[in-house]
């Protein structure tokens, strides 16, 4: 069996919301790589897919190849996609921890290779956590150390066109390699893949359904669909080096998930030691991860908020093995803020909710 991440390129289109809800059906959490013209074009539909909890990464604002561009071009081709996604993310009011990156046509830049990846971690890209794939092509091509989003499958299904001699047949015969040179087989057991497929309305007027057909049968062969995970990057691991000063909370097991502006995502698995005498949930385990994520939502190194008041309700017990805290910002001020975390198991089970009033000390 191989084990994927699905990347999606090129949204958004009026297909985006039934992709969406496919894969939640299916338990698939993918990336969506969006194009800015797309994504002005069919703005809701992004907006439906974001409001879904999808990750939505930019694929450049014009979709250039970027090496006919000068690296100033570049950049404003980079630039210009974050600012419409920064909006995008903020009217659909879901707050915006992971940004990455997907080259148009997987062309890095020719000469500007280096500077454009200098630029992307700056801008504060994340990385795929690419350490499972492991095909040598992908480690000598330098993908393995690059923040971008590469590929090692491509279906290829958007070369289906009118007037082609591809059809869907070859896109088949890349899934079980029957016809192509390949490096990177698909359905190798053991192997880890990033796999790309588009949402193009013009290839589901040809080929109707393709991409359901596809997934499905991916499914079928018993292809492993994986939850995207990234590499943890600089801020995000400065931020864990400060807080593991935080004793207590380290002891309890409180981990950092993600950090974004007035927000933070924390959680916690639940061991025997966070039990009571009856085998229950202590009351306190809810509350260290509250108190926890707030501070990580609210301080820096050299910015100190400390909380003054708190008030918890436990709304349930969980029924998973796993707390998950998030923290958000209601209203901030010069010397206050006031937030609201919401504590969840991973079967989405409420179990508490804490209102903090902070106080801000420099
Ligand atoms: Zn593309």
């Amino acid at each position: 069996m191989s084990r994927v991440y699905l990347t999606i390129d090129d949204i958004s289109t009026p297909y985006t919301p039934e992709i969406v809800d496919f894969l939640c059906d299916k338990g698939i959490k993918p990336i969506l790589f969006s194009v800015g013209v797309n994504v002005e074009k069919y703005r809701k539909e992004a907006l439906y897919a974001l409001r879904k909890g999808v990750i939505i990464g930019n694929h450049t604002y014009s979709h250039p190849a970027f090496s006919s561009l000068t690296l100033q071009q570049a950049k404003e081709e980079i630039d210009r996609q974050e600012e419409v996604l920064d909006a995008l993310y903020a009217e659909a009011g879901v707050p915006r921890t992971i940004k990455v990156f997907r080259f148009p046509y997987g062309d890095k830049g020719g000469d500007n290779r280096e500077a454009i990846q200098e630029y992307l971690l700056e801008k504060g890209f994340s990385k795929l956590d690419d350490r499972a794939v492991g095909f040598e092509w992908y480690k000598t091509e330098k993908h393995a150390q690059e923040v971008d989003t590469f590929w090692t499958f491509d279906f290829a299904e958007y070369q289906i066109r009118p007037g082609s001699a591809f059809t869907f047949n070859d896109v088949l015969n890349r899934v079980y390699d029957r016809n192509i040179d390949s490096p990177s087989h698909l359905l190798m057991p053991g192997s880890n893949h990033i796999i790309l497929i588009h949402d193009h309305a013009e290839t589901e007027e040809l080929e109707p359904n393709y991409f359901k057909r596809l997934i499905e049968l991916l499914l079928e062969e018993g292809v492993e669909f994986m939850e995207p995970k990234f590499l943890p990057n600089e801020e995000l691991q400065s931020l864990r080096d400060f807080f593991a000063k935080d004793l207590y909370a380290a002891q309890a097991g409180c981990q950092i998930d993600a950090v974004a502006e007035g927000y933070a995502r924390c959680s916690l698995a639940i061991g025997p030691n966070h039990m009571n005498a009856v085998g229950s949930l202590m009351g306190g385990v809810p509350f260290t991860l509250a108190d926890f994520c707030f501070a990580v939502a609210t301080n820096r190194p050299g910015l100190h908020t400390v909380s003054v008041h708190s008030n918890i309700a436990y709304l349930g017990t969980p029924k998973g093995s796993r707390l998950i805290a998030e923290a958000r910002k209601i209203k901030d001020g010069r010397r206050t803020c006031y937030y609201e975390v919401e504590i969840k198991d991973e079967l989405d089970k409420q179990v508490a909710v804490v209102q903090i009033t902070g106080l801000h000390m420099n």
